[in-house]
């Protein structure tokens, strides 16, 4: 089983997203559903993803999703979540933005000195966005708006156009609700 943490972290490390924080017992069939206060029901989370997680009665879907965000390190995980915002947001990945802004400047994305760009416009917005109270984190529009002032700031650097125009500018948005 994949999960986000090795049995060795099971104690220490968010079982979904693998930070490293105060974790806290969680319910995997929740108390009002009848779930029980034993060790089989319970799993060991931290506070962003108790708050994120399935209340259910049965107790398969808890491991679905714990299961489904398995990923090799915390970082990845939020980085990833800040991501998927970004693209809902912007209808384009972070990867094509950087891309097309370096294109525009001649650098290929393979260029060394494109991962030190990207580095150094991601250490200047670094300050620039902070935690709502009582959520020790970064959410993730957060980190979806501080990706889109990096590439603002990076294309600023460059001397590019920013938002580069998209294809399917002009067309009607697919509003969320509806997208499946
Ligand atoms: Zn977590």
């Amino acid at each position: 089983m994949w999960l986000s943490v090795g049995r060795s972290e099971a104690e220490t490390h968010c079982w979904r997203c693998g930070c490293e924080k105060k974790l806290q017992r969680c319910h995997i069939i929740p108390d009002p559903l009848g779930g029980k206060d034993e060790p089989g029901n319970i799993v060991l989370l931290c506070s962003r993803c108790h708050t994120e997680g399935p209340n259910v009665t049965d107790p398969e879907i808890m491991w679905d999703w714990i299961r489904a965000y398995g990923v090799p390190f915390y970082e990845t995980f939020w980085n990833i979540r800040g991501m998927q915002e970004y693209k809902f947001i912007y209808h384009k990945s972070l990867s094509d933005e950087i891309s097309d802004i370096l294109r525009q400047a001649n650098i290929s994305p393979d260029d060394e000195r494109a991962g030190r760009l990207i580095k150094e416009n991601l250490q200047s917005v670094h300050d620039k966005g902070s935690i709502h109270f009582g959520q020790p984190y970064l959410n993730t529009a957060t980190m979806a708006g501080l990706y889109r002032m990096m590439l603002k700031h990076l294309a600023e650097t460059l001397g590019v156009c920013f938002p580069v125009a998209a294809a399917d500018e002009g067309k009607p948005r697919t509003p969320w609700w509806s997208i499946t």
